[in-house]
């Protein structure tokens, strides 16, 4: 038996085949233990627990407010475990402590709580103006896709797990959802929540096991009605196609270079510690990490000097200590992907003013899975490490005038998911934030994402938006029921464009 095993039809249970993977803690190298390994097989077992609890269980057909109690509960039960969810979190992804505490676990149970609260408010049904001639009434219906199937990524594996149950069950959809294999464990940990919460069988599973086989079934299976993906804008792609060939919505969470502007007038301490909190959380493992601050020309020098005097100061180590600012990355392939970049950077614009290499660590740590916090200043935005998504702990600081430069110069991207803007002057920091083509924009802040507001990406960021309403009402079809009331064929006259019927 797996230690962590798939969650299918309110059950646990070993992949068919009783394959495993080892998953680790990548700040020690140590096993956590043997997760089951979904293949081609087992994603069909859990897409049919699915189907069956949406065709023929109570779940779709219970008022909003019912399957809002369910969610509630789930989301206390989360509280009731947070210690429990965010060391594991901590554990398996590489993450500190603080952030699963402070931002994964509460981040899980918002999101729960706010879809709830969907479920409970956002009408189900919406009367439209009825026309007088030809006479009709009018309504709009909201009513769930049925299965929606979800694959998500390995730096939020807790949040990102509950940004895709959470709108899809609120919605009275039933739902498949498939972690990273570097961190599937906190969203099979769902598991006994979803058991503890009493939630119908089939209405919500969990498999883990490669993107490859399992997950491409997720994305392409003829049962399921919707899919949501969260990653590489690369697998983004693939899932569109995979998606196409039943003509499935998809909704799209990819990759980012979202600029930071800093302006002239900004408060440098406050924007400093936004633009370090902006890059560096979590190690820039984060999709909307402001990785390209733009910094006007008559700051330039004093602002890179807090950023690289503060950079320095962070504390690295074992991410179970509370004391520790920045943990391992997931894995030691993401710490040579970013020795490649940092690589590439030092051939492109030079030495970088802090950083560029592994850090010493404590000997009981694996050193390969650790990077400093990384600058690099006066890039060229058309440089490669100013174009392509790093994920990593790598800022590139670009200089500009005018404040119509830094609009240019952070639109000149292929993606558009966050973005920000410092600045004292709030109506000139609006006029910047609304030029700039991406989801979100923080005016005097980063990072702030909460479930009551949406987040999602422009141009090779994404589709669709998650959170807030429209991240719930993405997971609901529109019906509309015209009904003529007519008793005489005076109410006809339109049947004539047809002819003497
Ligand atoms: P990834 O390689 O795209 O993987 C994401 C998920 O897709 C994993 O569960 C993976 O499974 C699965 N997958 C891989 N190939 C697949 C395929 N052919 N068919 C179906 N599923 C497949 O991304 P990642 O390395 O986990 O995460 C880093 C990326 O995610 C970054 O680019 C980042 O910007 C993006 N991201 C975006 C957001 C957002 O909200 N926009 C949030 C977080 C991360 P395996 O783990 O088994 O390979
Ligand atoms: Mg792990």
């Amino acid at each position: 038996m797996a230690d962590f095993q798939l969650f299918i039809d309110g059950e646990y249970v070993d992949a068919r085949s009783g394959d495993t993977f080892a998953t680790y803690d990548p700040g020690t190298g140590t096993k956590i233990g043997d997760v089951a390994k979904a293949g081609v097989e087992d994603a069909e077992r859990a897409i049919a627990a699915a189907r069956k609890a949406f065709d023929e269980g109570p779940w779709p057909k219970m008022s909003g407010k019912e399957r809002a109690g369910y969610l509630r509960k789930v989301a206390e039960l989360i509280g009731t475990k947070a210690e429990e969810l965010a060391t594991m979190e901590a554990r398996d992804s590489g993450g500190t402590i603080k952030k699963a505490m402070f931002a994964d676990v509460p981040g899980a149970q918002g999101a729960f709580e706010w879809f709830a609260q969907c479920a409970e408010t956002e009408p189900d049904e919406v009367e439209l103006p009825g026309s007088d001639f030809p006479p009709s009434q009018n309504l709009v219906r909201y009513e769930p896709h049925g299965v929606c199937t979800g694959i998500i990524p390995w730096n939020f594996p807790f949040i990102m797990a509950a940004w895709k149950f959470g709108p899809a069950l609120a919605a009275g959809n039933t739902s498949v959802i498939k972690p990273a294999s570097f961190t599937s464990v906190t969203a099979l940990m769902l598991g006994q929540i979803f058991q503890e919460a009493e939630l119908p069988p089939g209405v919500a599973n969990v498999i883990a096991g490669p993107g490859g086989t399992a997950g491409e079934v997720l994305a392409s299976h003829p049962m399921v009605d919707k899919t949501a993906f969260t990653g590489s804008t690369e697998v983004g792609r693939r899932i569109m196609q995979l998606a196409s060939g039943t003509v499935k919505p998809v909704t799209l969470e990819l990759g980012g270079k979202s600029a930071n502007i800093v302006l002239d007038d900004a408060d440098l301490d406050i924007a400093a510690a936004a633009v370090l909190f902006g890059t560096f959380f979590h190690n820039g493992q984060v999709c909307e990490s402001g990785t390209r601050a733009l910094v006007q020309r008559g700051i330039y020098d004093e602002f890179v000097g807090l950023l690289v005097e503060r950079a320095g100061k962070l504390v690295i180590g074992n991410q179970l200590d509370y004391a520790t600012d920045l943990g391992p990355l997931v894995s030691r392939g993401q710490v040579e992907t970013v020795e490649r970049y940092v690589k590439l950077g030092r051939d492109e614009v030079g030495e970088p003013v802090c950083g560029g290499e592994k850090p010493k660590v404590a000997d009981d740590l694996d050193a390969e899975a650790f990077y400093q916090p990384t600058i690099f200043a006066g890039v060229p935005n058309s440089s490669k490490i100013a174009q392509e998504e790093i994920f990593g702990p790598v800022l590139c600081v670009i200089p500009f005038d005018t404040d119509e430069e830094a609009v240019a110069i952070a639109n000149d991207s292929i993606y558009g998911l966050g973005g920000g803007v410092q600045s004292r002057d709030l109506e000139r920091a609006r006029r910047v934030a609304d030029g700039m083509r991406t989801g979100t924009v923080w005016i005097n802040d980063y990072h702030m994402i909460n479930p009551q507001r949406p987040f999602g990406g422009y141009k090779q960021s994404g589709i669709g938006r998650e959170l807030g309403v429209q991240g719930f009402n993405i997971y609901r079809q529109v019906k509309h029921i015209h009904t003529n009331p007519s008793t005489s064929r005076d109410g006809y006259v339109h049947f004539s464009a047809l002819g003497d019927i």
